[in-house]
Parts: C-alpha cells; sequence; structure tokens
C-alpha cells in the first residue's frame, strides 16, 4: 500500500462515517502531512477500485467515502442517493464455491453489486 494510501485509510478510520475528498484532505493538512488534494482524490479512487472504500454521492453530485468493513462482502446500492449497504451473502458464496469446485477451479473470486432504488427514493 502506498504510503498516501494509508494516510487517507486511516483519517477515514478516525472520521468513522463518512468524509469527502476534501475533510480527508484537511484533516491530513491538520496532521501537518503535506499531502496534496489530487493525492488523496487519487488514492480515494485506488481504495474504492480495491473494495476498501464505499463511496455515495450527495445530491450536489460530491462523493462521500467511507471504510468498508473488512472481509468479503457485497454491496446494496440506491442508485438514484448513492445510499450503499453492506450485506452478506452466503447463498452467494455456497452457489460460487460449489460451481467452481463443480468445475474444478480454485482461487475463484467473484464481485457481486445489487443496485436499486432505496426505500427513501
Ligand atoms: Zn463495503
Ligand atoms: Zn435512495
Ligand atoms: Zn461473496
Amino acid at each position: 500500500m502506498s504510503k498516501s494510501l494509508n494516510q487517507v485509510i486511516s483519517t477515514l478510520e478516525r472520521a468513522g462515517g463518512f468524509a469527502s475528498a476534501q475533510e480527508v484532505y484537511s484533516n491530513l493538512r491538520k496532521q501537518g502531512k503535506t499531502t496534496g488534494l489530487a493525492t488523496v482524490y487519487r488514492a480515494l479512487q485506488k481504495a474504492v477500485s480495491e473494495k476498501s472504500v464505499d463511496v455515495l454521492r450527495k445530491e450536489d453530485g460530491e462523493a462521500l467515502y467511507r471504510l468498508c468493513t473488512t472481509g468479503h462482502h457485497h454491496h446494496l446500492l440506491c442508485i438514484s442517493c448513492g445510499k450503499t449497504i453492506e450485506i452478506e451473502g452466503s447463498a452467494v458464496e455456497k452457489w460460487a464455491n460449489t460451481v467452481a469446485k463443480n468445475h474444478g477451479f480454485r482461487a475463484v473470486t467473484h464481485v457481486v453489486e445489487l443496485s436499486g432504488l432505496c426505500a427513501k427514493c
């Protein structure tokens, strides 16, 4: 993990909930870090693509980031407000393992994301 990614992750950890890139950036500055805003954005994007950070978009389009719970999980995402819920999919895990085994595959991974409209939208 790169140094800036580490710093961004630990800042999100301390925030405990959702934080914008700007908030992460100003927190780092407060800690005396010299990380630039562009670096913060890049680190956040990397974390999102690695699924270690959840992202949701506010109505004004600003992205908010939150540290994902560790361990394998799936997401239920509202396509209207960006609300993200972490879900466990034991039926999916069982199915994936069975299918992989039946075909003699090893080290199989999967990505399952559910999206739709939440109760509020
Ligand atoms: Zn998550
Ligand atoms: Zn919604
Ligand atoms: Zn799974």
